[in-house]
């Protein structure tokens, strides 16, 4: 049995101290909020085992460039003349190749593939009353253009054994009676599944006070005291804390802290937005609404609309044209559904923590023993926690990792 500290309570830091504790390890989880917000609150919800292809891919940097200057664009690259921020970009646009493409498919599906069967797990044998419901994803594409490259992304998953087809127009009607669409096709991704976040949340955290997990709230570890290779104790404002071993599952702010151990982990913070309407959508399966690149979801009460991925900096500044975007792209795809300024006041959003070649760090660092990386999973890190809290668990209990942990490794070079 170890003392392990968390830092960081988000879905990561969730996982990780479940599998922990089922491990015998006496867990602590310190966070520098109430744990009530963030992006782990305010996904998708997304099991997404479709999001085969990771974020640095062909072609995303031109497209980042040309979106710069659009201010309603769904990808912003806010350029900064800040040394972490410049090597980020050198790295992420290292890693949009197709080779870089290619060698990742493999790895992204099967961490989100066994982080769903992880998920079906954890409502089989606890008693969590989240919603989980396995409807699939639409990709819906409103250009010839657009349904084409879906088309061959869908081909491409296919080849990787998941279950997706072309849907037609009239097929949507007979799945979505109740919604009206404006598009010209779509893919339907049946392995997906989908949740309601806060209510994961909650259920985790009720399950993990009462199995003895200690929380920390409002307490921001501000500094990590080492000996040589080995972490010692972690600072706050008001006390010290000793542990055996640390992880590190502090989201877009892992690289602030990873800094005073000499780490060099590349990570920028990725803004997203997220809407919610109690309205009748008659919307009941997920989907994307793939130009406009804004994530819809049937959740229990309402429906979310979620988008924007704006890389500037650490800041919860709320840009109205972004949230406006995604407001007028969801009536362009489903032209009965009108977001009203109340619920667009009532945006929140959240940060990915964005790693440069779209796969997340887990492992230990070289620089130091007794440190467990966690963090980096960008845009799936909803679909992905359940399975990186099994691997944070078994690094920890020197178990042999249910899977190569080496295309995650948070020493690796880009
Ligand atoms: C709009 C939007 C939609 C998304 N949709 C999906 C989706 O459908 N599917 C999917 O898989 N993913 C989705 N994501 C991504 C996913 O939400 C994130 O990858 C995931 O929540 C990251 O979890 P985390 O635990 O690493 O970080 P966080 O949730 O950010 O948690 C990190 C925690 O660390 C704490 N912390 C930071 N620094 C310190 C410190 N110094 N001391 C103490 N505590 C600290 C923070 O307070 C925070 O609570 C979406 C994200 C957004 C924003």
């Amino acid at each position: 049995m170890k003392k392990v500290i968390i830092i960081g309570g988000g879905i990561i830091g969730l996982c990780s101290a479940y599998y922990l504790q089922k491990e015998g390890h006496q867990v602590s989880i310190i966070d520098q909020s109430n744990m009530d917000s963030g992006a782990s609150y305010v996904n998708a919800g997304y099991l997404s085992p479709s999001h085969l292809v990771p974020l640095s891919a062909p072609g995303v940097m031109k497209k980042g460039l040309k979106w710069m200057l659009n201010p309603a664009s769904p990808l912003y690259i806010k350029p900064r003349l800040d040394a972490d921020f410049i090597k980020w970009t050198l790295a992420f646009n290292k890693s949009c190749n197709a080779n870089h493409v290619k060698k990742s498919i493999p790895v992204i599906k099967n961490i989100s593939l066994l982080s769903q069967t992880l998920y079906d797990d954890i409502k089989r044998d606890e008693d969590f009353n989240f919603q989980y419901e396995k409807k699939g994803l639409l990709m819906l594409c409103q250009t010839d253009k657009t349904l084409e490259e879906e088309l061959e992304t869908a081909h491409l998953a296919k080849r990787e054994g998941l279950d997706v087809h072309e849907i037609s127009k009239e097929d949507l009607k007979l799945l979505e009676p109740n919604a009206t669409f404006n598009i010209k096709g779509a893919t339907y991704y049946k392995c997906d599944s989908h949740t309601t976040p806060q209510e994961f949340m909650e259920d985790m955290k009720a399950h993990l006070k009462a199995v003895g997990i200690q929380f920390f709230l409002n307490e921001r570890v501000e500094d990590l005291v080492q000996d040589k290779d080995i972490i010692v104790a972690i600072k706050t404002k008001n006390q010290t804390l000793k542990a055996d071993e640390f992880v590190l599952s502090a989201g877009s702010w892992s690289s602030l802290l990873s800094k005073k151990l000499g780490l060099k982990l590349l990570l920028q913070a990725g803004k997203g937005y997220r809407i919610n309407t109690t309205q009748d959508t008659g919307i009941t399966i997920p989907s994307i609404l793939a130009e406009a690149k804004v994530a819809v979801t049937p959740m229990h009460g309402f429906t979310r609309f979620a988008g924007t991925m704006e890389i500037a900096g650490i800041n919860d500044k709320v840009n109205k044209i972004r949230v406006e975007a995604i407001s007028k792209a969801t009536t362009s795809y489903y032209p009965e559904v009108i977001l009203t300024q109340e619920e667009k006041n009532d945006v929140a959003s959240g940060l990915r923590p964005v790693s440069p070649d779209g796969l997340p760090y887990i492992g230990k660092s070289s620089k130091c023993k007794n440190l467990t990386i966690a963090t980096g999973h960008a845009m799936m890190g909803w679909s992905m926690g359940p399975a990186t809290g099994k691997l944070v668990s078994e690094v920890i209990s020197n178990k042999k990792p249910i899977l190569d942990l080496h295309p995650f490794h948070p020493d690796r070079k880009f």
